[in-house]
């Protein structure tokens, strides 16, 4: 037997889900466990003598056959049919969660109602007549608790029974396929008046005063429309330092020992018996890079645990609250926020958090724009160079990350324009969970379950790329060994050659920077790592402490570029497509390979432009005349350019056609 389980979000659905399968799960409203397609069978105890499946549907507040998700759970129930609809609503909002309800039950399946957080009822003195109100649904409503797995068994127990029964739907509703908008806005308001009807009639709050103080007074403050910013920029700030500057560094520290005393007996072990390339492969290429996102590891752990606990404590919906107004503005929305603190760390994990923007442009906009935000990998590239180039200036790190948000509010600008503004008609509700004290475990698992997926996404990327970087650097064409000194002549060599042609006008068309431009394509850490080797220094950075650490002049005379260029470089390599499984987590999240081509030629474009820009101005200022390549850049530019106004017109135009017709 199937059974569809689906409600609104933070109804309980994934703790029903857990509880019903036993299976454990991040549960919170990011980064979006609820959306991805989720089956289970209900474990042994709850149920002897069936075999019960659990679909688990996305949530959502209505089935409008305007988005996406939306979309979802009506395709799924029309196409594969389930026994059973498991409806779960939070009985503290009934209201609201009765407008989803009649939807689901014109849908032709039998629904359940399971009536969740029922231990909350007694405590917030709400009084919620069943009888009624399962006569007026014609439907078994259920009152269960998941979160202390209290009526689960009835719960099943009535599903068995409903099987096969016929559902009679509550409200009449048009049911052709074509319904426009309008009409269709006009049915929704219909259902409206219909649920509030329902819920005057069966439910009656004594409102508790204490109950309501406590987490209107917290919000008077942290939710301040005015107040409320400095205070999360303040949070951010204890976030960050103690992620990235106090505790994550001090176990990074501790995580790197261990590597350099791994790296270290296998050297040992080595000796002399090994070829120095296979020695290089495996110690370098292996054991070095790899080693590189380790010691990333724990910075980024400690951040996700404390962005977890932030969010389990119901703070986060406050400041997706607070930002929302001036997200808005730019056709991003303020749950867009979240994934920006999050691609601080890491992007990917970012933009998959992206997945609980309900407004499907808003979503794909995030999710190709949070990259912009400087990650943790592009962290030892900045460093190297305000190091080689900037006498280890602070200002080059800020002005990093202040670009970087300044390129996504001018993108999500862009995107509207080139994509129409969809916005206005899904109305908004806005989740404000209450406060509560955070749990730790609930924190830990997300940080495991995170931790490793980008261990895993990391590290296979990483070493494959290591290897294949060494081993192109290593041989010619035809596989014999690059002699010293004819370093050009390697596999590596010839294929950056033609690209460092485009990278002329950027000033830094030289093959190693292109080189390692291409790397970092396929993880950042790579810029620095190859930057090493195709120039030959050894010991240039250390990756781990982010410190420059041979003399700086030296190295900037290897690389034979000027300061303006080595800004222009350093800009092309934190605003060009982040890396490939960055790429890859964007094709999944936008899951349009149309979108997903406008993303990385936006983001192509986007980093060659500025690079373009600073480099040519900042040589007509510093020695009075534009540097190599001015024209050809100038075209390259201008097709971009020229591209986004192109779409831009496009769109004004389609959009006249629609108010003329
Ligand atoms: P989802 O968004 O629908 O998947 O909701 P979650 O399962 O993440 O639950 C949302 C919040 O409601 C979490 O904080 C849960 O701990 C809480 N919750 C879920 N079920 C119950 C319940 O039966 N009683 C109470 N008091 N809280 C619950």
């Amino acid at each position: 037997m199937r059974i569809a389980l689906a409600g609104n979000p933070n109804s309980g659905k994934t703790t029903l889900f857990n509880a019903l399968t036993g299976s454990i799960e991040h549960v919170g409203n990011w980064p979006g466990v609820t959306v991805a397609r989720k089956e289970g069978y209900v474990k042994k105890q709850l149920n002897t003598n069936q075999n019960i499946r659990i679909v688990d549907l996305p949530g959502t507040y209505s089935m409008s056959p305007f988005t996406s998700e939306e979309r979802i759970t009506k395709d799924y129930v029309q196409s594969e049919q389930p026994d059973v609809i498991i409806n779960i609503i939070d009985a503290s909002n009934l209201s609201r969660s009765l407008f989803f309800t009649t939807q689901l039950l014109s849908l032709g399946v039998p629904v359940v109602i399971a009536l969740n957080k029922w231990d909350l009822i007694a405590k917030k003195a709400i009084d919620i007549d069943l009888v009624h109100l399962s006569k007026d649904l014609n439907c078994p409503i259920i009152e269960v608790s998941a979160l202390r797995q209290k009526g689960l068994k009835t719960l099943l127990d009535t599903c068995i029974e409903r099987k096969g029964t016929i559902q009679k739907p509550v409200f009449t509703e048009r049911t052709d396929a074509n319904l426009n908008k309008e009409e269709w806005l006009i049915e929704e308001n219909e259902r409206s008046s219909f649920v509030a009807q329902l819920v005057k009639h069966v439910e009656k709050r004594s409102i508790d005063s204490h109950q309501m103080n406590f987490n209107d007074q917290i919000d008077r403050i942290v939710a301040h429309p005015f107040f409320g910013i400095p205070i999360f920029v303040v949070i951010l700030y204890g976030v960050f330092s103690i992620s990235q500057a106090t505790l994550g560094p001090f176990l990074a520290d501790y995580f790197v020992g261990w590597i350099d005393l791994f790296y270290a007996i296998v050297a040992d072990l080595m000796g002399n018996q090994v070829s120095p390339f296979l020695q290089a492969l495996v110690l370098d290429g292996v054991i070095g890079g790899v080693g590189a996102i380790v010691g990333f590891l724990p910075l980024i752990m400690v951040l996700f645990f404390m962005l977890a606990l932030l969010e389990d404590s119901g703070y986060m919906a406050r400041v997706a609250l607070i930002m929302d107004p001036y997200l808005k503005k730019v056709g991003l929305s303020g749950r867009s926020i979240i994934p920006m603190v999050i691609s601080t760390g890491c992007a990917i994990p970012g933009i998959m958090s992206t997945r609980t923007i309900r407004d499907e442009r808003q979503r794909r906009t995030t999710a190709m724009l949070t990259s912009f935000m400087p990650c943790g990998a592009k962290l030892p590239v900045i460093a190297l160079f305000a190091g080689v180039f900037f006498q280890d200036a602070a200002w080059v790190g800020t002005l990093m990350y202040f670009m970087g948000i300044l390129i996504i509010f001018f993108g999500a600008i862009v995107i509207r324009k080139i994509n129409g503004d969809t916005s206005k008609a899904s109305y908004f509700i806005m989740e404000l969970p209450e406060y509560r004290i955070p749990s730790l475990k609930r924190a830990f698992i997300a940080m495991i379950s995170q931790g490793k997926q980008f261990v895993i996404k990391a590290v296979t990327i990483i070493l494959l790329s290591n290897i294949l970087v060494q081993i192109m650097q290593t041989f010619s064409w035809n596989l014999q060994l690059v002699e010293e000194g004819a370093e050009a002549s390697s596999i590596l060599a010839s294929i950056a050659t033609p690209i460092a042609l485009i990278l002329v006008p950027l000033g830094f068309g030289v093959w190693q920077l292109a080189a390692a431009a291409i790397t970092g394509f396929i993880a950042k850490e790579n810029v620095v790592g190859t930057l090493a080797v195709v120039f030959g220094i050894t010991n240039f950075i250390d990756v781990e402490a982010l410190e420059v650490v041979s003399g700086t002049g030296e190295i900037s005379s290897i690389m034979g570029i000027t300061t303006i260029a080595a800004l222009a470089y350093l800009v092309f390599n934190l605003f060009t497509p982040p890396c490939f499984a960055a790429i890859g987590a964007m094709n999944a999240e936008l899951d349009s390979k149309k979108w997903l081509l406008g993303a990385i030629g936006f983001q192509l474009g986007m980093g060659y432009t500025l690079a373009y820009f600073i480099y040519q101005i900042g040589t007509l200022i510093t020695t009075g005349q534009f540097g190599h390549g001015l024209f050809l850049g100038f075209l390259i530019v201008s097709f971009y350019i020229g591209s986004i106004v192109y779409l831009i017109k496009r769109n004004d135009q389609s959009q006249m056609t629609l108010q003329g017709a």
